[in-house]
């Protein structure tokens, strides 16, 4: 089947409140424009620098997500354009995403990325550090973002309990900061989970944005977290 195929075949089976981001790392503008063509129009890359390129080779309607670690000194690139940050994990990061939205004369939506897998990994937030960090002062005075929710990822296993049980702690995380913290705030509505292999156990179990590369661009031949 090609690009879209696949993504008429995926986007049926996503209810309508859930968003889809089509995640074309790697793959050539030439399949982006053929997902566009079937309707597509929120795409996902992790590369600045991809981002910098596909970006003005397309059309002005696309929504650009940046869903991979982002670095500090790279969020100037990205500032003037990007929709939708998804792996925020630090003050610094944060401080620095303000600074260049400001610069921008703009605001800069962002969701908060936790660590619910089991697997070591050295980005994102802990439900404690998240919450310091929310009730600081620091973050407070940060006018030019705009916190829409939270993101995660779990464990790469076949275990699908696993999987189901990550899920649904970062649902029950949204919950809580929802009601501790973004009450007031008509923006922190989004769960950001879900890829290929585990987007539909993402909506059963609260997922309102799921990121799905490979099921519709097909198999990267270099594979980059
Ligand atoms: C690559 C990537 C995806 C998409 O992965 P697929 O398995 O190809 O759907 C989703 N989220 C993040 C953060 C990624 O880096």
């Amino acid at each position: 089947m090609g690009i879209s195929e696949n993504f008429k075949a995926i986007k049926s089976t996503i209810p309508k409140h859930v968003k889809l981001v089509a995640v074309s790392k790697t793959k050539p503008i030439s399949d982006i424009e053929l997902a566009y063509q079937s309707g597509q129009r929120i795409f996902g890359e992790n590369k600045v620098q991809e981002l910098q390129e596909k970006h003005p080779a397309l059309p002005d309607d696309i929504e650009w997500h940046m869903i991979g670690h982002l670095q500090t000194n790279k969020v100037k690139f990205i500032a003037p354009f990007i929709d939708l940050i998804h792996a925020v994990d630090s003050i610094k990061l944060l401080k620095e995403i303000n600074k260049q939205a400001l610069k921008n004369d703009r605001t800069i939506p962002v969701l908060l990325q936790f660590h619910i897998a089991e697997e070591e990994s050295k980005f994102g937030l802990s439900l404690d550090k998240a919450t310091e960090m929310i009730s600081s002062e620091e973050f407070s005075a940060l006018e030019n973002i705009a916190v829409y929710g939270v993101m995660g990822m779990a464990t790469f296993t076949e275990d699908q309990n696993q999987v189901k049980t990550e899920f649904s702690k970062l649902t029950s995380i949204f919950n809580k900061l929802k009601t501790d913290y973004f009450s007031n705030s008509g923006c922190f509505k989004e769960i950001s989970m879900g890829m290929s292999g585990d987007y539909k156990l993402a909506i059963e179990t609260g997922s309102t944005m799921v990121r799905v590369g490979s099921l519709i661009f097909g198999n990267r031949n270099y594979d980059e977290k």
